[in-house]
């Protein structure tokens, strides 16, 4: 049996909650990449990360 540690997040766009695999948990902060992207928009400062 596989065991893999899920994490729910809040999406910071949108406010939707969204699960994510536990290893990539806190680099994932948006539920969509169209959430993503409007984040970015928003905040011109924040530093893009490419996947
Ligand atoms: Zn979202």
């Amino acid at each position: 049996m596989l065991v893999l540690s899920y994490v729910e997040k809040t999406c910071s766009v949108c406010g939707n909650k969204f699960i994510v695999s536990g290893k990539i948990a806190d680099r994932e902060l948006f539920c969509t990449l169209g959430c993503f992207s409007r984040a970015m928009k928003d905040e011109p400062q924040s530093t893009v990360l490419e996947a």
